[in-house]
């Protein structure tokens, strides 16, 4: 039975693909039940050992706000870090920074809104003013010599404003191409995109001089729409596919436990089209059955849940 998915590849796509692995942070952020650290450590562990190439570790936002992570410091002071492979943290400003710094990381990432409403409610300032608290955190990761992603929020539709318009995003991934950003990161936060919208968005930000290397993707599968999105994306030729093993995270800006797209289900169609990622699924899905266990619910994610009899 595991050797599914037959393997019938389609020339017209990329032959290998970058999986940033963000189970650890947006996924347990996101999650009610706080996890220890020990196995949020042993958790990130195991997604390097999967095959995993990027393994985002978690936020080094204050404590108050994101409870679920409190603990940056330690579980970076205790990772095995595997060579090859980048654990990223999310930094908000300069005293996050900081202490990711003394962690020795070698990869941050800032989180911006592409609208006004997200801006004020997830940064606490105005869409405009957002990029002034960014671009000192930027210059002073690049000075250290560290990668840094831009996060954009809210790419594809907002929950207080509807519609984001096209020219917006495009805007907003221009700042943070100008402050510096290798990668951009481009959120269907609430999960509702459909795949024209993304095959619209990515032509439209290649035509505005956006080389398409620097676009990863970030898809919701609130609405079941993120295979079809990640598909659309990589016809686009977008190589960076965010996605969260286990479907970890839920929505919280919807009733739902299906939030982030699963790895597993990611890792499944890329296999099936015969596009390496370099991850072994097996060892994917018994790390997320485990995971699944402690948070005393079954995963959200189709094949965890094919492949482990979870959720019968
Ligand atoms: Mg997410």
């Amino acid at each position: 039975m595991n050797a599914l998915p037959m393997v019938v590849p389609d020339a017209t796509l990329p032959s290998e693909v970058m999986i940033w692995e963000v189970g650890a942070r947006d996924g347990l952020q996101n999650e009610s039940t706080i996890v220890p650290t020990a196995i949020k450590v042993e958790f990130i562990e195991r997604l390097a050992d999967a095959g995993l190439p990027v393994v985002e570790a978690t936020s080094y936002v204050r404590p108050e706000w994101v409870p679920q992570l409190a603990d940056a410091a330690e579980v970076m002071d205790s990772v095995q870090r595997r060579p090859g492979v980048r654990y990223p943290v999310l930094v908000p400003n300069v005293r996050g920074l900081e202490r990711a710094l003394e962690a020795s990381v070698t990869d941050v990432a800032i989180f911006a809104s592409a609208t006004e409403s997200f801006a004020h409610r997830n940064l606490n300032r105005g869409y405009d003013d957002q990029w002034e608290m960014f671009t000192p955190v930027a210059d002073r990761a690049h000075a250290e010599g560290l990668a840094v992603r831009g996060y954009l929020s809210m790419c594809f539709g907002d929950p207080w404003e509807g519609a984001v318009e096209a020219d917006r995003v495009v805007r907003s991934v221009r700042r943070l191409l100008d402050m510096g950003c290798e990668s951009i990161s481009l959120g269907d936060t609430i999960g509702v995109a459909t795949p024209g919208q993304v095959t619209d968005l990515i032509g439209r930000l290649t035509a505005a001089g956006v080389p398409v290397a620097a676009i990863g993707v970030h898809f919701h599968d609130t609405y079941g729409q993120a295979l079809a999105n990640t598909l659309a994306a990589l016809r686009a030729g977008v190589v960076t596919i965010d996605s969260s093993a286990g479907g970890l995270g839920g929505c919280p800006y919807a009733k739902s436990a299906t939030g982030n797209l699963a790895t597993e289900d990611l890792v499944y169609m890329l296999d099936g089209l015969g596009i390496r990622t370099g991850v072994d699924l097996d060892a994917l899905v018994s790390t997320s059955a485990w995971m699944s266990d402690i948070l005393g619910r079954p995963s959200p994610s189709r094949v965890v849940r094919a492949r482990s009899h979870q959720g019968e």
